[in-house]
């Protein structure tokens, strides 16, 4: 009897990726990725490309660490030149996403801004749009969470600069890149479990995750006329910085993701292909959806 065939290459999906407990640690916001303990994974050494987004221009807001980074890798490696937004402190960061982007050959632009405010976060699409030549994707990724146990504690700045990052900054983004997008381009907009299943301790974060929803749907029952499709990737526990510089109680970090059902946290690189899908027109029926990536937790 010949042996029978194997399947050389049928990853585990609760091995997949760090699987254990993360030790405590704490950043300073907005949290650096190379800082991370254990280090991210952003699809650096696995995400393979196949030209499903060749010669398109990509805006990714949040794009130097986290899921923006693994999104920014992956758009590049399917051929499209890309602009990074993040905040000016996190150069480092972004200096190393350009980098790997370089290194397939597209074009990487720099652009530190401060979304929370309104000429900024407009001025930086029109900074894309002219470095690009063009705007064909726009990804609203960037995020602000910072953990608050009790409502009384919650500070009207917090609930502004949270508000303000997450919700205003997708308004006034998406509206100044409006003129630019031609039939064909698509809106990606990162909202979270959290939108469906809010923790205790993040309210006015998981408030801005249901808007973002919401918005997305109707923004993409508005737009899908003119043949421009809008989305959302709402992730479940993802090892990011933004978890471990406020995002999270220190506590919680060790056993941050294990509550899922494939009891791990996720990598930013298992996020990258559900943007990329959507961003490419295989996805041309696709309007108004959230895919969910959150290892099992659920979801709508
Ligand atoms: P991250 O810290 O790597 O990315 C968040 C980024 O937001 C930062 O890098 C920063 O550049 C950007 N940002 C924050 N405030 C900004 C401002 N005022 N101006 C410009 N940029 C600003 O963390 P991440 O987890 O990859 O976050 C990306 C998105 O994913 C966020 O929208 C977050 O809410 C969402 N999300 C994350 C998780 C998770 O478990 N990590 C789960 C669900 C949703
Ligand atoms: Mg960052």
């Amino acid at each position: 009897m010949p042996d029978q065939p194997t399947t050389p290459d049928l990853p585990d999906p609760r091995t997949q990726y760090h699987s254990g407990e993360f030790p405590e640690q704490t950043h300073e916001w907005p949290g650096f990725d190379h800082k991370l303990d254990p280090k991210a994974d952003h699809g650096e050494s696995t995400y393979r490309g196949s030209g499903r987004l060749l010669g398109r221009k990509a805006l990714i807001t949040g794009a130097d660490s986290g899921i923006g980074r693994a999104v920014a890798i992956a758009f590049a490696r399917e051929g499209a030149d890309v602009a990074l937004n993040y905040v000016a402190s996190e150069q480092d960061d972004a200096e190393e996403v350009a980098a790997l982007i370089e290194q397939t050959g597209h074009k990487a632009v720099l652009l530190p801004a401060d979304i929370s405010f309104e000429e900024p976060a407009r001025g930086l699409v029109r900074d894309a749009v002219s470095a690009l030549g063009g705007l064909d994707i726009l990804v609203n990724n960037a995020g602000y969470q910072q953990s608050c146990e009790d409502l009384s504690e919650l500070t009207s700045d917090q609930f502004d600069k949270t508000l303000r990052t997450n919700v205003y900054a997708m308004f006034w983004i998406t509206q100044e890149a409006l003129p630019h997008l031609s039939e064909g381009a698509s809106i990606i907009n990162t909202t979270s479990i959290q939108a469906y299943d809010p923790s205790p301790h993040l309210l006015d974060y998981a408030t801005t995750k249901a808007a973002i929803n919401n918005f997305t749907k109707g923004l993409a029952a508005q737009l899908a006329p003119k043949g421009i499709r809008v989305n959302a990737v709402a992730p479940g526990p993802i090892w990011t910085p933004l978890q471990v510089s406020g995002g999270q109680p220190p506590q919680a970090v060790p056993k941050f993701g294990q509550k899922t059902p494939l009891g791990r946290a996720g990598q930013p690189a298992e996020l990258a292909p559900a943007y990329v899908y959507l961003a490419s027109a295989e996805s041309s029926y696709v309007v108004g959806s959230t895919l969910h990536v959150n290892g099992g937790e659920t979801s709508p």
